[in-house]
């Protein structure tokens, strides 16, 4: 079971989840230690919140790549906090795994109809941790791997080096979060407000057109190999990468 000694047995930090973010939202002590320990080991980083309100600030402050979120909290219960947050269109695609010492199949329809992508079952062991929140992640196309190619357009994310038809692209870090997002998300129209949250994290107050300012300069790096047509602007609703005509 979970414990401080227990390792995340195969699973090195870098394999998988470099910058990976795990929010969780637990109110017992004990368990948020272990969670810390654990997801800390296999090269997560972790954000610790005992509430709803904590949570949803947390949320704000830095858009987590999945949660963890426990049934029973001081302020909110986790799945009515899981039903807010998946009706909200700023927080709906982040993935949600409840933590819950519930064991009926009553509360685990609840928790999966209530907008949950998954559950385990208090105690858990680290692996179980580990592969459920790796399930998660693939299903909602968080891409685990360190090279993404799009025809000749390449992200190394570990080097953070961007290559055209092998040819290095040199891109400012705002320009780089941009185009990461957007071929990990691609086909999407993503409105200049969700992509503020998204690549610039929701507690920066910069105003819309700072969006357009370094979409206009991801294109002009783009465009001596003609990948700047990949970033569509959509009229009236924002933008979206897409190798498709616009
Ligand atoms: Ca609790």
């Amino acid at each position: 079971m979970l414990g401080m000694s227990e390792r995340p047995s195969g699973f090195m930090a870098s394999e998988a989840n470099p910058g990976k973010t795990v929010l969780v939202v637990e109110d017992e002590q004990s368990i948020r230690d272990m969670l810390e320990f654990n997801l800390d080991r296999a090269g997560y980083s972790v954000r610790l919140t005992g509430s709803g309100s904590e949570a949803r600030a947390a949320i704000a402050d830095r858009y987590p790549d999945v949660i963890l979120m426990d049934w029973m909290l001081p302020d909110v219960s986790g799945l009515e906090l899981t039903r807010q947050l998946k009706r909200d269109a700023n927080s709906r695609e982040i993935p949600i795994i409840m933590l819950t010492a519930r064991v009926s199949e009553d509360d685990r329809v609840a928790g999966l109809d209530g907008g949950a992508d998954d559950y385990i079952t208090k105690p858990f062991s680290a692996r179980e941790l580990q592969s459920r929140i790796r399930a998660v992640l693939r299903r909602f196309g968080h891409h685990a791997e360190e090279v993404l190619t799009v025809d000749d357009l390449s992200i190394d994310r570990l080097a953070h080096r961007v290559t055209s038809a092998g040819n290095p692209v040199n891109l400012g870090p705002t320009e780089y979060r941009l185009l990461e997002f957007f071929m990990t998300h691609a086909e999407r129209v993503y409105s200049r407000a969700q992509l503020l949250d998204r690549v610039w994290g929701g507690n920066v107050y910069v105003e819309e057109r700072t969006v357009d300012v370094h979409i206009r300069r991801l294109r002009k790096a783009l465009v001596s190999s003609n990948h700047d047509r990949y970033i569509q602007t959509v009229r009236g609703a924002g933008y979206r990468f897409s190798t498709r005509g616009a």
